[in-house]
């Protein structure tokens, strides 16, 4: 779509990325550590102050301390993170559970290594889980089950009863629970993030993953990292190893030294809810519906009231004529499921996102 948008000069929100750049201080600080010979290969889980850093805000965030020696490595970004886990965890044969719509890089990731995904689908209606349809995909083949919150694309998140029905789902098994957290900074009304990390009994099962590149408007940089109890983490290591060794080495410091000040990860929430809303409110009184997003940085938008064309070739007709890109909801299922949802990235400027909804609500 990013594509099709450039080939047509239509808006782009299409691709999860900011339209506008990261703090100038961060950059500064990139360039200090360019200048002061922090140019070599960094240890291969990432720097020790990076490490530290990381189980810090895990701490005073969400109660559960990981040690930085064992239990932190610092990624490629949180794709390569994913990859790296269900890599070193899956094996031929063994199942891995996926709600869907799901962010795309899963199930090529189960698939490399053997693996089965196995697909549960979110209620169409609030994308909440319906937890006694979801029991019924547990079986002895299950090896992993992965979970998004806030999720990508619908923008919903779990709450304090989903991860209850997790932890019971999973009590006295030996399922290992991938939980991608890169949105963890991105959450709205007050809601709060239920990382796995809040629940000690579900944290010793489980991978959390999270990306800087999100949180510092940084994408760009594919930095991000991966938290795990020793056992899983030592696993985790021996295919990072040598899939990546270890990853750039002054932005790492500089990264560091940036999560001093807490305000850089904690006024993100009152940032971008601003943007949900200014965006969900260019959309009243138009023939577009919507729930608005409770977290990460995207809006969907149902168009059943406009068209009857199946989402692909509406994004299509969306970005060719009316000059704005988005995502099709339904490339975010195996079965290419349409339910006239697409998917609106919101980060941007708001002249961007006023132009945009000019163009959507002649509609
Ligand atoms: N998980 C989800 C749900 C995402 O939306 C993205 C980015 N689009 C990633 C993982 C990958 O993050 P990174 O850019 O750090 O690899």
């Amino acid at each position: 779509m990013s594509n099709l948008a450039r080939e047509n000069e239509a808006i782009n929100l299409s691709q999860g990325f900011p339209g506008f750049d990261c703090n100038p201080k961060l950059i500064e600080l990139v360039n200090k550590h360019l200048r002061t010979k922090n140019n070599q290969y960094a240890p291969m889980p990432g720097i020790q102050k990076l490490r530290e850093k990381v189980v810090q805000k895990t701490e005073e965030l969400y109660r559960l301390n990981y040690d930085a020696e064992t239990e932190v490595t610092i990624t490629a970004g949180a794709t390569q993170a994913i990859f790296t886990a269900i890599a070193a965890m899956v094996r031929e044969g063994e199942e891995v559970i996926i709600i869907e719509p799901a962010y795309d890089s899963y199930v090529p990731a189960i698939e490399l290594a053997g693996g089965e995904p196995v697909f549960f689908q979110l209620n169409p209606d609030d994308f909440s889980i319906n937890w006694s349809e979801f029991q019924k995909l547990v079986n002895p083949r299950t090896k992993m089950i992965i979970i998004n919150s806030p999720h990508n694309p619908t923008g919903s998140i779990l709450n304090a009863l989903d991860m209850m029905r997790l932890e019971k789902l999973t009590r006295n098994t030996d399922i290992i629970i991938l939980s991608d957290e890169v949105y963890e900074h991105i959450i709205f009304d007050g809601l709060e993030h239920q990382s796995i990390a809040r629940y000690p009994k579900l944290a010793q099962r489980s991978i959390i993953i999270s990306s800087f590149g999100k949180t510092f408007h940084a994408t760009g940089w594919k930095l991000g990292y991966c938290l795990a109890p020793a056992n899983l983490m030592a696993e985790f290591r021996k295919v990072h190893q040598y899939v990546v060794f270890s990853v750039n080495t002054p932005l790492q410091h500089a990264l560091a030294e940036y999560l001093d000040e807490r305000e850089h990860y904690l006024e993100l929430n009152a940032f971008y809810q601003q943007k949900r809303d200014f965006f969900n409110k260019l959309f009243v009184g138009s023939r577009f519906t919507m729930k608005p997003s409770t977290g990460t940085y995207f809006q969907l938008l149902n168009y059943s009231a406009i068209s009857n064309d199946i989402d692909v070739d509406f994004a299509r007709e969306l970005t060719i004529k009316h000059k704005v890109a988005s995502i099709p909801v339904s490339v975010f299922y195996h079965k290419k499921k349409d339910s006239k949802h697409l998917r609106f990235c919101f980060a941007k400027e708001e002249n961007e996102l006023e132009k945009a909804a000019e163009h959507l609500i002649q509609l």
